[in-house]
């Protein structure tokens, strides 16, 4: 197996854990994710493992820091 496969597998273990205690659900998140793996319930915001790619793009727009990708 190349570095470069090793790398992106690595990658792709990563899932978005969100902070329900810092999280005002402004939303933003589920906006930008691109496989739709955001859903926003009632009160709090819900990650759908199974749709995560581990991608990065809802930590860099939330507001306060209430997102972090965590090992899966
Ligand atoms: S890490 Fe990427 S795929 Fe996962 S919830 Fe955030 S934006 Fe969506
Ligand atoms: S972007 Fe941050 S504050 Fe906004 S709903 Fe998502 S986790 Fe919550």
């Amino acid at each position: 197996m190349s570095p470069t496969s090793t790398a992106s597998k690595k990658r792709e273990k990563k899932l978005a854990d969100v902070d329900g205690e810092l999280c005002g659900i402004c939303q933003a998140c589920a906006t930008v994710c691109p496989v739709n793996a955001i859903e926003v319930t009632e009160g709090y915001i819900l990650v759908l493992p199974e749709k995560c790619t581990g991608c990065g793009t809802c930590v860099k727009v939330c507001p306060v820091g209430a997102i972090t990708l965590i090992d899966r």
